[in-house]
């Protein structure tokens, strides 16, 4: 079965919208694997966002992930990873279809208050040892 790593960033915490969140996932239908509220190291956001280490924007999006507690939470079922993904709608929250939880809560792309995996690869990496999610294991 696949899994997806979802976190609320730093400002969906801030706003209160951790139980909108996870209510959207759990009416869909997927099962929720691991929950915690935890204040992420500069190390490890480099290390979750590796991938956009070139970027302009790198580093602000460091600043911003470590900024506050996120949760972290893991999510399981079947095309749990592509379906997230469409809940959560566009990096772009002015481009997010209403009805998408980027869509209805944000404006900003540097604030759109949640992340969720793009392939089941990285959900298995998000997830696992060394991750935001399971730190030494
Ligand atoms: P996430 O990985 O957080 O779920 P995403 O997959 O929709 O978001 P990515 O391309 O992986 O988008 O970018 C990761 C995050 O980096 C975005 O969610 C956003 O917070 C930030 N980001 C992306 N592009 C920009 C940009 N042009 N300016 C500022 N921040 C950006
Ligand atoms: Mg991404």
């Amino acid at each position: 079965v696949d899994e997806s790593y979802i976190m609320v960033k730093p400002d969906g915490v801030q706003r209160g919208f951790v139980g909108e969140i996870i209510s959207r996932f759990e009416r869909k239908g997927f099962k929720l694997k691991g929950l915690k509220l935890f204040q992420c190291s500069k190390e490890l956001a480099e290390e979750h966002y590796k991938e956009l280490k070139a970027k302009p924007f790198f580093p602000k999006l460091v600043d911003y992930i470590t900024s506050g507690p996120v949760v972290c939470m893991a999510w399981e079922g079947v095309g749990v990873v592509a379906s997230a993904r469409k809940l959560i709608g566009s990096t772009d929250p002015l481009q997010a279809e209403p009805g998408t939880i980027r869509g209805d809560l944000a404006v900003q792309t540097g604030r759109n208050i949640i992340h969720g995996s793009d392939s089941p690869e990285n959900g298995k990496r998000e997830i696992g040892c060394g991750s935001t999610m399971a730190l030494a294991c």
